[in-house]
This record gives structure tokens, sequence and C-alpha cells, in this order.
């Protein structure tokens, strides 16, 4: 039998596995790819049995982007053989008359990105440009953003109408959102946009959504103290990142007894004061301790309070000791 490449009914079946490696091949969807806490690179969504699962780190994002573009990774998503996926790529491009990956040359002028050579970075990851360019002009900004900031978009499938509504704060707020972007933002999706219209600075937003306290708290101690939003939000986002949740009226106690003082120690300066102070005598929580060290100011004197037996902030503030 003479084996030909001739296209029949047969080996032309539509073949899911080669349409969605054809879409990713032509930068028509984004891949999901993120860092690792290593600073390596991994896709998103992992394949079972693919080496995305087996060994899901790459050294860049263009190497990650590759392996989304590669036939092993979309034989594996479908559940057939890569050979099988390879032999009917080459039949399409036999009956085409064309190659089936995508060369691009060309990069289009625009306003979206810095330099034209990023949509070059862009392409290698897996974004169009024109995708990036209709994320910039839906978001109506005047300055280019970061090429990052397109593939943290687009990868996440960030809601563009839910993005636009940070578009005020130019192009920082923008890039800040997209890259930290994550599954609470899904669920929650009015959190993150309410502490931003509330007036506090977006860098203390992660901080507070990970917290207790509400805009409402943020509000009220704001009015007890005089301090400006931005700052009183900030010593909670602080709290919440030194492990500590005071309640309200004692942050305002840090506020009356030391207002000069920085008003939440660094979480180095709370671990001090319990490894300084004596074991047996440690019967008190560590928003306590922080507490008491922010009003107070070092460690030898906060961990001499700890020794004299006091179990509180209250206490503390009461004279209490044994
Ligand atoms: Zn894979």
């Amino acid at each position: 039998m003479i084996r030909s490449t001739k296209v029949t009914q047969d080996n032309l079946l539509p073949s899911p596995a080669a349409h969605d490696l054809w879409t990713a091949e032509h930068r028509l969807f984004a891949p999901g790819i993120e860092r690792t806490e290593t600073g390596g690179w991994r896709l998103s969504e992992p394949v079972a049995g693919c080496r995305c699962v087996t060994r899901p780190e790459w050294p860049t994002a263009e190497a990650a982007a590759e392996h989304f573009r590669s036939e092993q990774h979309w034989a594996a998503r479908h559940a057939i053989r890569t050979y099988d996926l390879s032999l009917y790529v080459t039949r399409i491009e036999t009956a085409a008359g064309a190659s089936f990956a995508s060369r691009r040359r060309t990069w289009p002028r625009s306003q979206a990105v810095h330099h034209f050579s990023d949509f070059a970075w862009l392409w290698a990851v897996g974004i169009s440009p024109e995708h990036a360019i209709s994320v910039h002009e839906h978001l109506g900004l005047t300055e280019p953003l970061l090429a990052i900031s397109y593939l943290q978009i687009l990868g996440r499938r960030i809601d563009a109408d839910w993005l636009a509504q940070f578009a005020d704060g130019g192009i920082e707020a923008v890039q800040w959102v997209a890259g930290s972007h994550s599954v609470f933002d899904v669920e929650h999706p009015a959190a993150r946009l309410e502490w931003y219209r509330g007036g506090v600075h977006w860098s203390n937003i992660p901080a507070l959504l990970k917290g207790p306290y509400t805009l409402d708290d943020v509000r009220t101690l704001t009015a007890r103290t005089g301090r400006s939003t931005t700052a009183t939000a900030a010593t909670l986002a602080q709290w919440i990142e030194v492990g500590c949740t005071p309640a309200l009226a004692d942050v305002e106690t840090v506020w009356r007894l030391a207002p000069h003082a920085r008003q939440v120690p660094p979480e180095p300066a709370i671990e001090a004061a319990f490894d300084a102070a004596d074991p047996r005598r440690q019967l008190i929580e560590r928003t306590d301790v922080g507490l008491i060290l922010a009003v107070i100011g070092t460690v030898p004197e906060t961990a001499s309070v700890i020794n004299r037996g006091v179990r509180s902030f209250e206490e503390y503030l009461q004279g209490g000791s044994e």
C-alpha cells in the first residue's frame, strides 16, 4: 500500500485538541501562567499526566507559555497520544499547504506599551498585541501599562469592567490590581473597591482585606483621633501585617498615649520582647504585647512588663502587676 498524506474524511475528523492547540498557537486566548514562590513560572491550570504537573516550574514566563502551546500539553489535556495529535497537525499542514505555527514579526505602534518591543515579549508569553491594546482602550488610560500587567489581566481573566473602576487611579492603581488580583476578588468583587472608593491608599488594601476591620472602623477611628483616613488605614494594615488585631479602642489609646511614636511596632521587635521575657511569665497574647510595646517603645522594658506577670494591655494600663 502506498503511504500517503492525502486528506480523507477519516483523518480530518474534528479534533478538539488540534483546535485548542491552534487557538493557543495563534494567541486567540491568553495562557494562565503565574509566578511561583521560588521566582519561576508555572501554569495556573496544569493538566494531569502532563509535564506541567510532574515538573511544574519553568525559569521564565516565555518557557512556561511555550509549554502551553505544545502538542504534549494539549494532547494530555484531551487525553490522546501526543503522536496522534502530531500526526493530525501534519495532515492539516499538508492539506493547507501552510505551517500550523504562527510567526509574527511586526508590531503595531500603540500607546498601550512603553516600547513596541514590549509586544514581542507579550507575544512570546502568549498575549496578542491586539488584545493588550483593547484592554488599554477599555480602561481609558492615557499612559502605557507595564507589559506584565497585560499578562496578568488577560491570563487571570480579570473582568475588564470591574478593573475599569480602578482606572481613575491611573496606571499605578491598575497595575496594583492586576498584580495582586486573587480568588478573593472573584468571590468578593465589591470588597477591594469599597476600600478604594473609601479613600484608602491602594498599597494598604491587600493587608486590610485579610483582616477583621471594616471601612466603618477606619472612619470611626479617623473621627476619634483626627488623623487622616490614609494614616488610620495604614496603622490598621500594619497591625494586621505584624499578626496582631487590636480592638479599635486600644489602637486609639496607643495614639493618645504616644501620638508621636511609631503606632505599630515592627514584627521582629514583638518577637524579641517574647524572647527576652521569662517563658514562665508569658501568659499574654501577641496583640497585647504589640500594644504595650507600641506605647513603651523598647523591647527590654516590654519584656520586664511581661515578667511582672501582666497578662493584657488593659492590665498594663491599670498598672497591673503581681
Ligand atoms: Zn502541560
